[in-house]
């Protein structure tokens, strides 16, 4: 640690966790990073088993990208596009999103700055369709226990974990909460995938009609959640949801903000189980990291009620400074163009497939690891008291936290979650790669008691 930053590191807060860190200073400070690999202050070289936050999905330091940046940079770093105003880069990023989601029907695309901004515009732009359609009374949202939307206010309030809750209520009226279709934790101990899905489509279909089934805007969910422990539903879930949203005319927003552009190995997830969202929430992986950019894509329904609208319904009183800001829509266009070109998702499949191969011999292995589980490059490794019990360990015992540690003694940073190790490293991973994240937890879960 230099002593330099030591005055520095309580200057400001960490989000998400202890604000300052302790005095021992146990901060890990990242200095640089090239391809899948971190550098830190004291010249350790990391293979980044994090992929920054979910979002780092080509690698880091691509001369391509930087290009584009620099390019745009030189023209027109940045103007706003109230007003009526546009510049070109909007335009490419807008036609490439919209051609890519064509499967899907998409029509339009709200930019922002991140994902809780695709989110929030997401659940605004669920309730104006309704008031455009002429059903103004449907003002609701229905989500999954354990979701994880962002941190603003109606992100927060559809999300399903509550210690995202506790210090920032009350939270938006309105908002229902349903199980996740989760097979290693669910209420109704229930081990079988098929019968899970008919649990979870029966309590959906429950609360729907004990809440109104007029009074829903929209259901919204991760297609695979992330945050909450990268849980990966039956695969009849997703298209029995959809049946049952059609059934009661309720939208579907699809929060693809970690699961956009290949990180379960399609380049949508809610495309893995061949079911259509009404709406996109995209951000992480559009633009890699590289500058923050959000999207909320809506399909024809949505726009054509908005747009088709005669009073102040069809006006779009939402949007952002950095609404389509061009230097972010010039790096997403250079990230776009490299994971359609490398096929990320593809190799997302492939070496995910690989990495969860590799992990899996460890759960037989280890006493306190109970299941590894994931879809792609997005896994995460559940920590156990008892196998037999599946009882999670005290996340306040920190045995995440030194399982990490550990690992990363070995080169490898995974990320410690509460009761969870969570695996999203870029999608450009390597089989090479994959083996070595697998080799430095099995030496992690060897070497910590
Ligand atoms: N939705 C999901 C599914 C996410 O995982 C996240 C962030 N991890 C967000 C929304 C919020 O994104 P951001 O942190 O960019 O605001």
């Amino acid at each position: 640690m230099f002593e330099k930053y030591k005055t520095a590191q309580k200057r400001f807060w960490h989000p998400m966790g202890p604000p300052t860190p302790g005095n021992n200073g146990d901060t890990l400070i990242i200095t640089s990073s090239d391809g899948n690999y971190v550098t830190d202050v004291d010249n350790n070289r990391l293979l980044d088993g994090v992929g920054g936050l979910w979002n780092v999905n080509i690698g880091h330091n691509r001369v391509e990208v930087k290009a584009a940046i620099n390019k745009q940079m030189d023209e027109l770093a940045y103007y706003q596009m109230f007003d009526g105003i546009a510049h070109p880069r909007v335009y490419d990023l807008a036609d490439k999103l919209i051609e890519m989601f064509q499967p899907e029907d998409m029509s339009r695309v709200l930019f922002s700055s991140g994902g809780s901004d695709a989110v929030e515009t997401a659940l605004k732009l669920s309730r104006q369709y309704w008031i455009a359609a002429g059903e103004p009374k449907r003002t609701k949202f229905i989500s999954l226990r354990n979701a994880y939307h962002g941190v603003h206010m109606g992100g927060t309030s559809v999300g399903g974990n509550n210690v995202y809750h506790m210090n920032h209520g009350p939270l938006l009226a309105g908002c229902v909460q349903v199980d996740t279709p989760w097979l290693y934790r669910n209420p109704w101990d229930c081990e079988d995938p098929e019968q899970l899905t008919k649990h979870c489509i029966r309590q959906l279909e429950e609360q729907i009609q004990f809440h109104g089934p007029d009074s829903f805007a929209a259901f919204i969910a991760e297609p695979v959640q992330g945050a909450g422990g990268v849980i990966v539903p039956p695969d009849s879930y997703w298209p029995a949801v959809r049946e049952l949203l059609n059934k009661y005319n309720i939208l579907l927003i699809a929060d693809e903000v970690v699961t956009g552009f290949g990180r379960s190995g399609c380049m949508l997830g809610s495309r893995g189980w061949g079911v259509v969202p009404d709406i996109l929430c995209l951000a992480k992986g559009i633009s890699a990291g590289y500058i923050p950019l959000g999207a909320t894509v809506f399909n024809k329904r949505i726009t054509d009620a908005i747009e088709n609208s005669q009073d102040f319904s069809g006006m779009i009183m939402h949007g952002y400074t950095y609404s389509g800001h061009p230097t972010a829509c010039a790096a997403a266009l250079a990230v776009l163009d490299i994971v359609e070109k490398e096929d990320l998702p593809g190799n997302a499949k492939k070496v995910g497939a690989h990495l969860k191969e590799a992990l899996l011999p460890l759960v037989e292995k280890f006493a306190h690891l109970g299941e590894v589980r994931g879809k792609g490059l997005m896994l995460a490794l559940d920590l156990v008291v008892d196998k037999a019990t599946r009882e999670p360990v005290n996340p306040m015992d920190g045995y995440a936290n030194r399982i990490a540690e550990a690992a990363k003694q070995n080169g490898v940073l995974v990320r410690p979650v509460g009761t969870k190790i969570i695996l999203s490293p870029p999608l450009t991973l390597t089989i090479e790669e994959a083996d070595k994240m697998a080799a430095a937890l099995e030496t992690a879960f060897s070497s910590v008691n």
